[in-house]
């Protein structure tokens, strides 16, 4: 069973003038695809070729693995977003990042230091771990918390392709922006699971 580029829940437009349509276009359309593409050519007749995406996450290795995850963790990108979504923190999940970081804005902090230092191509993570702590982790290349038993619950891909046609080299920027687009309540929704 091919894995297929899933639809996004949002027009391509939908969240600028944040992350613009053709930032959106090119990285579903092109990257998220051909990262579908690559694992499904690359799948065919080995063991993973039944496999769900998070066995290939947790298992596979070289192109297998960075293809399958490249495909995880964009699907996990690209679901967190919203037009007009709860842009702060609610709840149980405020309180745990209350007590886990001090605050929410000494949590964002520490969050955009990790995107904003990522050496090179990888995904910055707010993930849980299996004793219920949060955690703020980097992964480089197609790098997935899965592969580490952690709980992704946000997570801001860093690789240029996300942000170049829009902000340049300007990466700080990008990550000033992605908090208008985050939608709280898909995370608490991952939180709670
Ligand atoms: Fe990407």
């Amino acid at each position: 069973m091919a894995f297929e580029l899933p639809v996004l829940p949002y027009a391509h437009d939908a969240l600028e003038p944040y992350i613009s349509a053709v930032t959106l276009q090119f990285h579903h359309l092109k990257h998220h695809q051909a990262y579908v593409n690559n694992v499904n050519n690359l799948i065919a007749g080995t063991p993973f070729e039944n496999a769900t995406l998070e066995e290939i996450v947790m298992k596979a290795d070289g192109g297998i693995f960075n293809n399958g995850a490249q495909v995880y963790n964009h699907t996990f990108y690209f679901e967190q977003f919203s037009a007009d979504g709860c842009r702060e923190p609610q709840g149980e999940l405020k309180a745990a990042i209350e007590k886990d970081f001090g605050s929410v804005e000494a949590f964002r902090e520490q969050f955009n230091k990790a995107a904003a230092t990522l050496f090179g191509s990888g995904w910055a993570w707010l993930v849980k771990t299996a004793a219920g702590k949060l955690e703020i982790v980097q992964t480089s290349n197609a790098g997935c918390p899965l592969r580490d038993e952690k709980t992704p619950l946000l997570t801001c891909d860093v690789w240029e392709h996300a942000y170049y046609l829009d902000k340049q080299n300007l990466r700080p920027k990008y990550i000033e922006d992605f908090w208008k687009v985050v939608d709280w309540q898909v995370i608490s929704k991952r939180f709670s699971a």
